[in-house]
């Protein structure tokens, strides 16, 4: 029986089956690629009582974020949003050398940095060995160790409270949320506030953003479940944005009740979420629908580019990558090889569907007629660096939320 994340609830329904599925971010090198790579049941389900979304079965989080390749300082625009971010924060609640921010989940420091540029005093709680390696280098204090009760109150006794505690992409991914809300409760201080992004579920839905489902994403959070999450921790969300980055996020800010009067933008949002439908099982069942849609779209073009003798490849091998290469069954016999700036993942291949990854110089001298671009959300920023590609006469294919050729 699964059981609701938010509200302990049994009520929860799948709407979203995208089969037994390997780890998304777990890039094998090619000797690895013929030994029995282990795949899970990735199905997505909705509780009736507090509407939450997320997955039904768990992956144990030591086998996704021991060893990590993604990294914030790989993206240009990510690296300059959590600069915003930093700036935001320390601005609107005017932090000082003398009070303490942490990151959760800080991957390579990219955040604490920014805050350290305004003045703030910071330390990193990264599970991920190699990132927290790469944050010590950066010059971030690192405790190497997953957020929750016990590591907030050893971070208390040695540094005290925290002013702000802060999250980006990583509340998605807490299969144990209560542990991690008590670690809040123990850590923050009276005032101090809590400030997450994550990937909005009413985005995920207008976008059609099923590659957003994969392992490390337990919950895909709207406003009115989290609200729900922070009562039971006397805790209130007192202000609300959505942003534009990835295909759309929400930046929440938490502090306890009654330390600040909630901005008229919380009530806002909660309408919105009602008359957009989260609070019915059928909104969720339509998108389901609308998935397989997508598939026979995608694989009707490809097929037809096949047949007319094109070469195809694919572009950017972020996770989300991993769910729709396999979900939609496109191997290395459609799509020989990606192309990924990121030095970690090159020289690998894709977890479960096996795809070589190799540097973007390949699409100069490979020059293929066609790129599948898989990170679909990234494609402003990667269509400018590939400006030449164009030019020359390549095309891309962005799959979601509709299948169409640039
Ligand atoms: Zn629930």
């Amino acid at each position: 029986m699964t059981t609701c994340l938010v509200c302990h609830s049994e009520a929860v329904d799948a709407f979203l089956d995208l089969n037994e599925t390997a780890l998304a971010n777990k890039f094998l090198r090619p000797e690895e690629a013929g030994k029995g790579e282990t795949a899970y049941p990735l199905r997505v389900g909705f509780c009736r009582d507090c509407n939450h979304v997320q997955l039904m079965e768990r992956v144990p989080p030591q086998a996704m974020f021991d060893d990590y390749l993604y990294t914030s300082s790989m993206s240009d625009t990510l690296v300059a949003h959590l600069q915003g971010l930093a700036a935001t924060v320390s601005t609107r609640f005017d932090l000082s050398a003398d009070d303490l921010v942490v990151d959760v989940g800080c991957n390579d420091g990219t955040l604490l940095k920014g805050f350290q540029t305004h003045g703030a005093t910071t330390l990193g709680v990264e599970p991920a060995a190699n990132l927290a390696a790469m944050s010590r280098d950066a010059g971030v204090e690192i405790v190497n160790d997953y957020f929750g009760a016990k590591t907030a109150q050893n971070v208390l006794d040695t540094h005290g409270p925290a002013q702000a505690i802060t999250l980006t992409n990583v509340f998605p991914h807490l299969p144990f949320l209560d542990d991690f809300m008590a670690g809040v409760k123990t850590l923050l201080a009276d005032d101090g506030v809590l400030v997450l992004e994550a990937h909005y579920l009413q985005d995920l839905l207008a976008h059609r953003a099923f590659d957003t489902v994969y392992h490390e994403h337990v919950s895909y959070w709207a406003l009115r479940p989290m609200i729900r999450l922070f009562e039971r921790y006397d805790m209130e969300v007192i202000d609300v944005a959505r942003l534009p980055i990835h295909h759309g996020q929400i930046r929440v800010f938490a502090q306890r009740k009654g330390i600040a009067k909630p901005a008229p933008a919380v009530a806002a949002l909660v309408e919105e979420e009602i008359a957009a439908g989260l609070n019915r099982f059928e909104t969720f069942a339509q998108f389901g629908d609308g998935v397989l849609d997508l598939k026979r779209d995608l694989w009707n073009l490809l097929d037809d580019l096949a047949a007319d003798g094109q070469k195809i490849a694919a572009y950017g091998a972020p996770a989300k990558g991993s769910t729709l290469l396999s979900f939609f069954g496109i191997g290395p016999d459609t799509v020989p090889y990606i192309a990924d700036k990121s030095p970690l993942k090159q020289g690998r291949v894709t977890p479960g569907t096996h795809i070589p990854v190799v540097s973007p110089a390949r699409i100069q001298e490979d020059k293929p007629d066609y790129m599948l671009l898989l990170a679909w959300n990234f494609a402003d920023e990667i269509m400018a660096q590939q400006a030449d590609y164009r030019a020359a006469g390549g095309r891309f294919i962005i799959p979601v939320p509709e299948v169409r050729v640039v």
